[in-house]
């Protein structure tokens, strides 16, 4: 496949390819952008701009809305290519598809509530004859860098807005799952998006990031990914905003009075949906002692029975991870914490890129598998006596992105809504529930600012004050 620099699809002798993580198998190439590239991107998307913030919100509606068309019409096309550049099942990259064609459909909507306000410039001495208003503009040349473990829909969730707001865009897609991105930009294209107003580059981040990052000409930095390369980028970005959300290791209590089959069947879910990669993917599971070992066994029976495999088959509930390279990882983190005194309930097992459903108990304070982000199929479970303690081991850990609580009492509820430390509490779901209009994001290492359609174009716009000094009023 290849980039869109200029307004023109180009390709390179130079190319990287993309595997299927499953088998190896080729999927397809893409040019391996360079710094001269980035410079193009650069001036063009500064050329782009000037159609861009002019163009009308019912004209960027229009593309957005006429993009999620064409997408639904098309699933299939790319549901295939999530589940066979992606780590998903095809159920899972199904999943997505529906959600981006919902994340671009409500990015249209919001587009025409970019509201202002009037301000009462007489409500201070000096102010009296003054009349004025604020209404938001875009902010300029948004560059976008997402990660592999939803290629489409996060991708949305940068270029919906951007679009939405009156922006000009650059996108910088995961090296590894590059494909979907490159067809939603195709998609855009055809919907109407003045092929100007957005630069597709691929390559390496450590290649061509630092040039992109660093450049003044872009305005706004909307990053997704591990905390390290958002720490990278911070270090480069100089004086530009930036919109980050980054990882986690999301903690789940589950409360003695907790519906029990509920919390399992969620948990399981939450714990190896994408094959853990996911960054509101259950990693710490607290769990009240009254309930453990009902819990613990009924959640090792139900993990049991997931089927890993080859993603294309209706059956499998999980497929492998990116690379065989993090399997390893995730393998090596699972054996540290089991030297350390850990239990292996289930799984630890590891084929290629395919690791199984794993669960801990016992894991000590200072194994990788419980302070880091994992992602990958694991989870770890912990018994708990006293809901403070359970919130403040929730709380040690120095991300906090989503957590959840599994309780029928309202007063526990409303408790560790009010105590957990992070951008959001589900109750009676696990952590993996996002729905995309909500405000999503994170304190702490989880990340700066909030996506979710309406607060991503609060993020992606700037508001300018108008006032008028009337003296003959
Ligand atoms: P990653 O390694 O941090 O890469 C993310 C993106 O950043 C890729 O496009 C990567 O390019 C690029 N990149 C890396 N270093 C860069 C640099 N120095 N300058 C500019 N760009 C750079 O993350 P990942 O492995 O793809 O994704 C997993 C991480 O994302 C996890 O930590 C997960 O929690 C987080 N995540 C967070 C959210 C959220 O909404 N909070 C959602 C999904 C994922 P290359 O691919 O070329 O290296």
């Amino acid at each position: 496949m290849k980039m869109l620099l200029d307004g023109r699809w180009v390709d390179r002798d130079k190319t990287i390819d993309v595997n299927d993580p499953y088998d190896n198998s080729l999927v397809d190439t893409i040019p391996a952008g360079s710094k001269q590239d980035v410079e193009v991107a650069l001036s063009a998307t500064v050329k782009g701009f000037e159609i861009t913030k002019r163009m009308t919100v019912y004209d960027r509606a229009q593309v957005l809305y006429k993009a999620a068309g064409l997408i639904s019409g098309r699933l299939d096309e790319f549901v295939t290519v999530i589940a066979r550049e992606a780590s998903k099942t095809i159920n899972e990259a199904r999943k997505e598809t529906s959600r981006c064609v919902n994340t671009l459909t409500i990015a249209a909507e919001e587009a025409k509530r970019i509201l202002g306000e009037t301000i009462p410039f007489d409500s201070f001495p000096g102010g009296e004859k003054r009349r004025g208003f604020y209404y938001r503009f875009p902010i300029g040349v948004v560059l976008a860098i997402t990660p592999f473990n939803d290629p489409l829909n996060l991708v949305a969730h940068k270029l919906g807005p951007a679009i939405a707001a009156g922006n000009a865009v650059i996108l910088k897609p995961a090296t590894v799952t590059p494909l979907s991105a490159i067809k939603l930009v195709e998609v855009l294209v055809e919907a109407g998006l003045p092929p100007q107003a957005i630069q597709l580059i691929t390559g390496y981040g450590s290649q061509i990031g630092d040039p992109l990052v660093s450049d003044e000409r872009v305005r706004m930095i909307s990053f997704t990914g591990g905390v390290e390369a958002g720490k990278q980028i911070a270090s480069k970005a100089g004086i530009k905003k930036i919109g980050m959300e980054l990882g986690s290791d999301s903690p789940v209590i589950v409360w003695k009075d907790a519906d029990l089959k509920l919390a399992v069947a969620s948990c399981v879910s939450g714990a190896f949906w994408a094959a853990g990669q996911n960054c509101i993917g259950v990693q710490r599971l607290l769990v009240h002692r009254d309930i453990y070992d009902q819990f613990t066994a009924d959640f090792v029976a139900l993990t049991k029975k997931y089927q890993i495999g080859d993603k294309l088959k209706e059956e499998t509930d999980m497929g492998p991870m990116i690379t065989e390279t993090e399997a390893k990882r995730v393998e090596q983190w699972v054996a540290e914490a089991a030297d350390k005194g850990a239990n292996v309930l289930t799984g630890g097992g590891r084929k290629g890129a395919l690791v199984e459903p794993t669960v801990l108990e016992n894991v000590p304070g200072d194994a990788k598998i419980h302070c880091e982000e994992v992602f990958g199929p694991t989870v770890n479970l912990y018994p708990i006596d006293d809901l403070d303690q359970a919130i403040a081991d929730a709380n040690a850990l120095p991300y906090g992105l989503l957590a959840a609580i599994f309780t029928r009492d309202l007063e526990t509820a409303f408790k560790a809504a009010y105590e957990l430390d992070c951008g959001g509490v589900m109750i009676n779901d696990s952590t993996d529930y996002r729905l995309d209009s909500m405000p999503f994001g994170g304190v702490k290492y989880s990340g700066l600012g909030r996506e979710g359609l309406k607060f991503s174009l609060q993020e992606m716009t700037e508001p300018k004050v108008v006032c008028f000094n009337l003296p003959g009023m």
